[in-house]
């Protein structure tokens, strides 16, 4: 009984460097206007068992999601599309929390959004 043991396993050359040393940056879409952009550059929101908190560092752990700094996003992320994103209800908490501080933001950008690095103002 003569059992053939073939371990011929041929092995693909798995070794597939890539040499790209491309810097990702990260992009978010904002949930009001649906734009794709850099992250730094949108607010991040994030869902807690206390409700939404604004995450102005961007560290906290959680379900996100993202709005540009001005009103006109907010308002049409208070519509739903921030609910849906963060997939629950908005409490009246929550809406109370955002539209205290959608009332600190402008009507619309006043400028461009620049990416990188920032001039003193
Ligand atoms: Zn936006």
């Amino acid at each position: 009984m003569g059992r053939i043991v073939n371990s011929n396993i041929e092995k693909g050359k798995v070794a597939k460097k890539t040499a790209s040393r491309v810097r990702h940056i990260p992009q978010r879409t904002c949930v009001g206007c649906r734009q794709v952009i850099e992250k730094k550059a949108l607010i991040r929101l994030v869902r807690t068992d206390e409700g939404i908190i604004i995450d102005r560092g961007g560290r906290l752990s959680g379900r996100g999601a993202y709005l540009h700094e001005h009103k006109d996003c907010w308002e049409k992320g208070l519509k739903g599309s921030l609910a849906k994103a963060l997939k629950i209800e908005l409490t009246e908490n929550d809406r109370k929390l955002l539209r205290a501080y959608m009332a600190n933001l402008p009507d619309e950008p006043e400028k461009p959004i620049v990416i990188g690095n920032e001039a003193d103002v």
